[in-house]
């Protein structure tokens, strides 16, 4: 089981959560919330928290090894 929180400190609105994973994530005004803390079988959570440009979605219960991208 896993707790998926979202640091509304840090989000800055871009959508990217709710692109990639809609039964979970959704925005609202300019900050994502969580509609399922549980996360869902359609979604690939570590995508998600990988994508996050902001590092703003944490979830607990879960290895997820955050991988910086390579800069170019
Ligand atoms: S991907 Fe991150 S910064 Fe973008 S809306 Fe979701 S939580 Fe906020």
């Amino acid at each position: 089981m896993v707790t998926i929180t979202i640091d509304y400190g840090s989000c800055e609105g871009c959508g990217t959560c709710e692109a990639l994973c809609p039964d979970v994530f959704k925005l609202d005004g300019e900050k994502a919330v969580v509609l399922k803390e549980g996360g869902s079988d359609s979604c690939n959570l570590e995508e998600v928290v990988q994508s996050c440009p902001t590092e703003s979605i944490k979830v607990e219960g879960m290895d997820i090894k955050f991988v910086r991208k390579a800069p170019f």
